[in-house]
């Protein structure tokens, strides 16, 4: 395994392998890593050639500047993790490598990125998405992956992603990978370790919460099945929902009826303390 740490040097790893016909799988994070992203990285590595892992907290995809500024960072247990996990370049830049000129002064793009950008996450974290486009493209074209692995906790920004992929003609096979949980049902998160463990413990009323409306869902409306579980979130001594919206999986649209659309997904928000913390559940889904 090696590591690269300047975008040169990874356009010409990744050229010499394209040249050789093998296939590159590729895996963003911004490190921090735990059992989620591992299990993206197992997939990559098993499903390609060679696999190219980026650990980059990237800033402008963040809205505010204290969660940049907490966004938890290990960097030594993640090249053991990643050596661990048979990955073979973990690409960690510096900024000024991802964006050429600086924060302030690199060329800027406005990214098409369909109405599934101007919703939940969107409208919560203005300009979070035209930053997430923007820096994961600029690493597709570094790394020019046959396959990228992204998780579904983030379900939004997969619809997103899949939207900049085609607006912007690159040739790239997205894999949406499920969600890994703690035991307690808690995902997986890197902001997990900013909980105290009084929040630790709070934190899994999220998932049962959802859980539990799958059942309420079957005979009760769209907005009764919303409206419960804030309720019992917001009834939590410590939480706080954000949003919670039961969308058009496809679309990412809100659907006022469960026969709207043939896949439902419901994405929630909540704070803990100051921690955002991000889950979502399938309600309906068509058979594959
Ligand atoms: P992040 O480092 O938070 O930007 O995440 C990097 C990738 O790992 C994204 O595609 C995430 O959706 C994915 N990921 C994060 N947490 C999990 C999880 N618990 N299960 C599966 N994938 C995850």
């Amino acid at each position: 395994m090696i590591i690269i740490r300047t975008a040169a040097e990874l356009e010409a790893y990744t050229g010499r392998e394209l040249q050789n016909g093998h296939s590159i799988g590729f895996v963003p994070t911004m490190g921090a890593l735990h059992a989620g992203h591992l299990s993206l990285v197992e997939k990559a590595v098993q499903g390609n050639d060679v696999t190219v892992v980026s650990v980059f907290v990237n800033p402008t995809q963040f809205n505010n500047p204290t969660d940049l500024a907490t966004y938890p960072r290990d960097e030594e247990a993640d090249i053991r993790l990643l050596a661990q996990a048979g990955v073979d370049v973990i690409f960690m830049p510096t900024v000024e490598e991802i964006y050429p000129g600086g924060l302030e002064g690199r060329e800027r793009h406005e990214y098409a990125l369909g109405t599934a950008a101007e919703v939940m996450e969107g409208k919560f974290r203005p300009g979070h998405f035209q930053g997430v486009a923007e820096v994961v493209a600029r690493l597709f074209a570094l790394v020019r992956p046959t396959r990228a692995y992204f998780g579904e906790k983030d379900f939004q920004q997969i619809a997103v992603i899949r939207n900049m992929v085609e607006s912007e003609g690159i040739k790239v096979d997205i894999i949406a990978c499920p969600i890994k949980r703690a035991d307690d049902g808690l995902a997986l998160s890197s902001r997990n370790a900013l909980l105290s463990p009084e929040q630790r413990a709070v934190a899994p009323e999220i998932r049962k919460a959802l859980v539990d409306s799958l059942e309420y869902a079957r005979n009760h409306s769209v907005q009764a099945t919303h409206d419960t579980v804030v309720e019992r979130i917001d009834a939590v001594p410590g939480l706080e929902t954000e949003y919670f919206e039961i969308v058009d999986a496809r679309t990412l649209l809100p659907i006022t009826e469960w026969d709207e659309a043939p896949e439902v997904v419901g994405c929630i928000t909540v704070y803990c303390g100051k921690v955002r913390l991000i889950d979502n559940i399938l309600y309906k889904t068509i058979n594959k």
